[in-house]
């Protein structure tokens, strides 16, 4: 049983999803003449979207979760929070998943209040509905437990923070510093149930080494986290 549940999104499945998520919403009726992508999570999601409705006006807006110092509840911010005149205009906004909601109702939210929209209706790949805040208008996967999903755009952020993860919890629970890169890999599935791929694993330990989280022994062939 791996310690985090995760799944490995590819991009096939990112296309068949979008795909069926642009039917649901032209069978709906819907007929947006604007897609807001919500950045960064929406923008291949968004573009497929355009792609598969036919539409050619696409804007992106950055919102973003984000925890107050010293407060434990986090909460959603917009990063630029820029005016664009969509009036006359059906409004379509997008992103790859509805967990708390919170991203995806802040930018509607905003759209809605700052941009004159004629109206404006949301749109994600999957909806975590036992936990999620906010449905979606429009979703393709109802999500029925909680799950990470290894989306292909964030896999080399979610690699190094992974491995990063596994490293230093190992070190709390057995003392365990050094690993070899094989160890790292092997770990790596057993935590996740995911195997993401030499390439990525390469790349990953590349960041942890030029972030300093870890160091490398070349005369012993070991990854060590740095303590
Ligand atoms: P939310 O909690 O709905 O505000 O989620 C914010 C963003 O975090 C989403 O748009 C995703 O990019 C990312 N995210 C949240 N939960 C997950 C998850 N279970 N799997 C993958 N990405 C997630």
């Amino acid at each position: 049983m791996p310690r985090v549940r995760t799944h490995l999104v590819t991009w096939d499945e990112i296309v068949e999803w979008s795909m069926n998520l642009a039917r649901i919403i032209r069978e709906n009726g819907y007929k947006p003449e604007l897609v807001v992508a919500v950045s960064r999570g929406g923008f291949v999601p968004a573009r497929l979207i355009c792609d598969f409705l036919g539409v050619e006006n696409l804007a992106s807006i950055q919102s973003q979760h984000w925890t107050e110092a010293a407060k434990a509840e986090e909460r959603a911010i917009l990063k630029y929070p820029f005016k664009l005149d969509a009036s006359g205009m059906r409004v379509l906004v997008v992103d790859d998943i509805v967990d708390t909601g919170e991203t995806l109702r802040l930018a509607r939210d905003y759209i809605r209040d700052n941009w004159s929209p004629l109206e404006v209706k949301t749109a994600a790949l999957q909806w975590i509905s036992p936990v999620a805040k906010y449905k979606p208008d429009y979703y393709y996967l109802e999500v029925k437990e909680w799950i990470w999903f290894q989306y292909p755009w964030t896999r080399l952020e979610d690699t190094y923070q992974f491995i990063k993860r596994m490293m230093s919890e190992t070190y709390k629970e057995t003392g365990k510093k050094e690993w070899s890169y094989k160890e790292i890999i092997d770990g790596f599935k057993e935590w996740y149930g995911i195997d993401v791929g030499d390439m990525y694993y390469r790349e990953a330990l590349r960041i942890l080494l030029e972030k300093g989280i870890v160091k490398y022994d070349p005369g012993r062939d070991k990854y060590l986290l740095k303590v």
